[in-house]
């Protein structure tokens, strides 16, 4: 684990928290077994999903069109035979050749999900630094709620998410602007392990919550015949065994790709001509900061599933909750994005998505199963 960066000298000052340069994160050294994004909540439908079928067949659409051609010229002759009008035919493709899921936050409830663990984290914070602690995270969540674009998830020196995108970066956020306040643990590697070893020690006594209609969307989805999979930074083993909780009929086709890195802005092993259209930055109205783009940790993963199914990006869905961690870079790749909606979904991010030309949302995960048209 490398350095966590800090400001070198916090203030002990009783005035309001200022927003830190950098904050430390527990996961930082979660690379090696996967992290967890975050949780749910609605709003409206704003933006019809509109993906024309392009021209660019993949391999892999090849036999879905074939297929649903074939079902249509079923339909018709069925309809000419009924009645002898030619019925107007089913689609002939598919929308989509490959969805790619997010899921913790996505498909499930992380901020009803982080109730035990917060409340086992706090008790262990009021030991460490005192009962008197409440006041202060109390604080400190009304300012991270102010704005919490600003106050991001900072990892390698550079914010990649919001703070207040999932409970889990929010306790560390948290955390690190009341030890900032009280001057405490100004060690940045003694800081560092403290973080990780509450958040190691507290995530397993999260719940497993799954949002609305969370079961029936992933069996419609594997119902369908477009590949569907879960890519997410999460651990594949935790995500498998909160899918197999779930246990959706067809779970056997549901791949997981875990530990997808998202929050690592490095450039890939390996680059290429699609990678290298994808600019540093963007910026989305609401949002001070750049926004990072190039994630070469989940392009690498991205690209081996392109490469594996022949899919293209612009025959891909990808649906997520946090539009850093999951939309941006695909978006940027030529995949359509998805927005799931949650409370602590950000401006920001709704007008992000809303201003890319695949991009969409909607309050709940129905809204995947009407983009893709199933
Ligand atoms: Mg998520």
């Amino acid at each position: 684990m490398g350095p966590l960066a800090r400001p070198r000298n916090p203030e002990a000052s009783p005035t309001p928290f200022r927003r830190p340069a950098r904050a430390a994160d527990p996961r930082r050294s979660s690379e090696e077994r996967g992290w967890h994004p975050s949780a749910g909540g609605p709003h409206g439908l704003e933006r019809a999903a509109s993906s024309a079928p392009s021209p660019n067949a993949s391999p892999i659409a090849s036999p879905m069109a074939d297929s649903a051609s074939a079902a249509s010229s079923d339909a018709s002759s069925a309809a000419l035979s009924a009645g002898g009008v030619w019925a107007t035919p089913a689609p002939l493709r598919m929308r989509y050749d490959l969805i790619l899921l997010d899921f913790d936050g996505t498909f499930t409830d992380v901020e009803k999900e982080a109730d035990p663990f917060f409340a086992s984290y706090k008790a262990e914070v009021r030991e460490l630094i005192g009962g008197d602690v409440d006041g202060d995270w109390a604080e400190a969540v009304a300012t991270l709620e102010q704005n919490p674009g600003e106050f991001g998830w900072v990892f390698e020196g550079q914010v990649v998410a919001p703070g207040n995108a999932d409970p889990y970066l929010r306790a560390t956020v948290i955390l690190n602007m009341i030890f900032d306040r009280r001057g405490l643990y100004p060690n940045e590697a003694e800081r560092t392990e403290l973080l990780q070893g509450l958040y190691f020690r507290n995530y397993p006594k999260a719940d497993t919550v799954f949002r609305a209609n969370a079961k029936q969307v992933v069996e419609t989805l594997l119902a369908s015949p477009v590949p569907t999979m879960v890519v997410t930074n999460s651990a594949t083993d935790d995500v498998e065994a909160k899918i197999d909780r779930m246990a959706p009929t067809g779970r056997e086709r549901l791949k997981v790709y875990g530990n997808a890195k998202k929050y690592i802005v490095a450039e890939p092993d390996e680059s290429d001509a699609c990678f290298e259209r994808v600019p540093e930055t963007m910026r989305a109205e609401g949002l001070e900061r750049d926004i990072l783009l190039r994630r070469g940790r989940y392009y690498e993963l991205l690209r081996t599933l392109w490469k594996e199914t022949g899919v293209k990006p612009e025959r891909t869905l990808v649906a997520g909750d946090i539009f850093e961690l999951d939309l941006a870079l695909p978006g940027h790749l030529g995949a359509d994005v998805h927005l799931v909606l949650k409370d602590k979904t950000q401006p920001f991010e709704r007008a992000a998505v809303k201003a890319m030309e695949g991009g969409a949302e909607s309050p709940g995960l129905e809204g995947i199963l009407e983009r893709a048209g199933l």
